[in-house]
């Protein structure tokens, strides 16, 4: 069987003879059918890490139950699922009180510390498994990763009924979170986006007015000028930080999902202090922000198809990894197909 496995910055290969994995009494056997790429898999192909070398990539993802170990019961061969790929410990503080994605293990998962499902099959602990209603296509089950990133941010940042947001950056997950923010009744949802088509694809999933990033004084403007009441920051840089602070309202909250990697220098961190100003971290998800990312698919609430911009097979992932780590490009989501 091949895979496409991580190697080490700026290195991933294809590599063939892993055999079919056996299935462990509390695990489940997956005949893979879609693999989303993610801007995290990308990161750690730019920079090396944190993803462990000689892993095989690959986190979102569906497919087909072919077989289950001695001790699974609730799952059935042949059902249609995608799978938690984040592995808590169970044990620590934060696991014990459903906090299992601020688990004291960080990064543990499939396709970052463990094997992906860049490969025909995968083995996974059943516990990790959710399963996809007749609704909800391969596509979907493949896209419930990210969308559960976005509808954990909007969830944490304690977003209301009736407020106003802007989204820094329209990539995959910025554009899921205007469409969650849609769905939990913003007012106004403007997004900051430089390249062209993607701000078209945002204002079509629900963006009301989409600006240039130099051009977020308009944003203040536009809303009252007091600025926004939420701003998320889906790219992680110190320019969209520093955005942020300046465009969010006084006593506003800025809820940083990008991930902010490089060292960076601000003179105007008294604006948070005389301001009022919020910041929030949020990282991953848990079984239960699964589920409803699940749910919003199978009720036709989220949109993938203007973010999924290209199908590949397997063996084209080494390539379109170098076209993915050269910004700029116009890809979104790139799913690999298996037959
Ligand atoms: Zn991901
Ligand atoms: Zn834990």
């Amino acid at each position: 069987m091949k895979a496409a496995v991580f190697k080490g910055k700026e290195i991933i290969t294809i590599e063939d003879g892993f055999e079919k994995p056996k299935v462990e009494s509390d695990e489940v056997l997956i005949k893979v059918k879609k693999v989303g790429i993610c801007g995290s898999d990308v990161g750690s192909y730019e920079s090396g890490g944190p993803y462990f070398p000689g892993k095989i990539i690959g986190h979102e993802f569906s497919g087909d139950i072919v077989e289950v170990g001695n001790n699974v019961k609730k799952i059935k061969v042949g059902t249609r699922v995608t799978v938690n790929p984040l592995i808590p410990c169970h044990e620590c503080y934060y696991c014990l009180h459903n906090l299992e994605n601020m688990c004291k293990i960080k990064n543990n998962g499939y396709g970052i510390t463990e094997h992906g499902a860049m490969r025909e099959y995968i083995n996974v602990k059943a516990e990790r498994v959710h399963i996809l209603p007749d609704n909800v296509s391969y596509d979907e089950g493949a896209s419930v990763e990210p969308l559960s990133v976005a509808i954990y941010a909007v969830e944490r940042s304690g977003f209301r009924l009736g407020e106003n947001a802007v989204v820094i950056g329209a990539g995959p997950i910025g554009l899921y979170v205007i469409q969650v923010l849609k769905v939990a009744g913003a007012n106004k949802i403007y997004v900051l986006e430089p390249v062209e088509s993607k701000q078209k694809i945002a204002s079509s999933l629900g963006a009301d007015k989409v600006f240039l990033p130099k051009q977020w004084n308009k944003v203040v403007r536009q809303l009252d000028k007091l600025g926004p009441d939420h701003v998320y920051d889906c790219v992680g840089l110190s320019e969209t930080f520093i955005t942020a602070l300046n465009m969010v309202k006084n006593g506003g909250l800025i809820t940083l999902i990008g991930m902010h990697a490089s060292k960076f220098e601000i003179d105007n961190i008294l604006m948070m202090t005389t301001n009022n100003i919020s910041v929030r971290g949020v990282y991953g998800y848990n079984q239960d922000i699964f589920k409803k990312a699940i749910n919003l698919f199978a009720q036709k609430k989220i949109k993938i198809d203007p973010i999924l911009t290209k199908r590949i097979k397997l063996e084209q992932v080494p390539e379109i990894f170098k076209k993915l780590g050269n910004p700029p490009h116009d890809e979104l989501k790139i799913l690999i197909e298996f037959d």
